[in-house]
């Protein structure tokens, strides 16, 4: 599972858990990107900041694991990459891509399709506000591609940062683990919710 994770939070897990136990999967690997080629636009959070918040959120799920693919490999993240890199690693696996609703719509625009789906089987989660629009598979290989719903979890990372950013709480929307990470690191605060340095 793809994703920027800046933060990682409950509609991550959940999508997680519910593809894990539908497909049968051994395990999950969750594959924090390096840069985000889609998110150029906007300041992006450290990579090790979103890596260790990964590991605190997944760290008792026994099928949970984080892979350091695509931040320790330089340039802009290509799923491309990760699947070669996750094939490599991995050379007797049937992998499954997870992604949600909204990153497949965007499929066809990614670099390599037809190679993407020659090294896994894709997996679209659907997620509140984000309903895939059929007409936006046309094209793609029907028989490489399921969607999957989830149970409803109107939680995106944005809305965690923006929360963070005016002062909101963000308990129960990421794990425990993680809104202390969050604190202690001071990420998402808005310079004037910071508050003066202790001296
Ligand atoms: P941002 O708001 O910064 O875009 P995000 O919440 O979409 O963050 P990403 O790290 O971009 O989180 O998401 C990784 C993957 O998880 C994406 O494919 C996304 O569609 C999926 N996803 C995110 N939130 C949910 C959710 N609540 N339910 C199901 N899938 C989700
Ligand atoms: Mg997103």
């Amino acid at each position: 599972m793809g994703g920027t994770f800046d933060p990682i939070h409950h509609g991550h897990l959940v999508a997680a858990s519910e593809v894990q136990a539908s497909f049968g999967l051994d395990e999950v690997i969750f594959v924090p990107t390096g840069l985000p080629w889609q998110k150029l636009d906007r300041q992006v959070s450290p990579a090790e900041d979103r890596y260790l918040m990964t590991v605190i959120a997944t760290a008792s799920n026994p099928l949970f694991e984080v892979s350091r693919v695509d931040i320790d490999r330089d340039g802009p993240t290509y799923t491309i990459d990760t699947l070669r890199d996750l094939s490599a690693a991995h050379p007797d696996a049937d992998l499954y891509f997870i992604t949600g609703a909204d990153a497949m719509a965007a499929l066809l625009s990614w670099r390599d399709h037809d190679e993407l789906f020659e090294l896994a089987q894709f997996v679209g989660c659907t997620r509140p506000g984000h309903e895939l629009d059929e007409n936006s598979l046309v094209g793609l290989p029907v028989d490489r591609i399921t969607l999957l719903e989830i149970p409803a979890l109107a939680i995106s990372s944005t809305d965690c940062r923006e929360r963070v950013g005016a002062g909101e709480p963000v308990w129960y929307l990421v794990p425990d683990g993680v809104v202390q990470y969050i604190a202690k690191h001071g990420l998402y605060a808005s310079e004037s919710s910071k508050g003066p340095h202790p001296s």
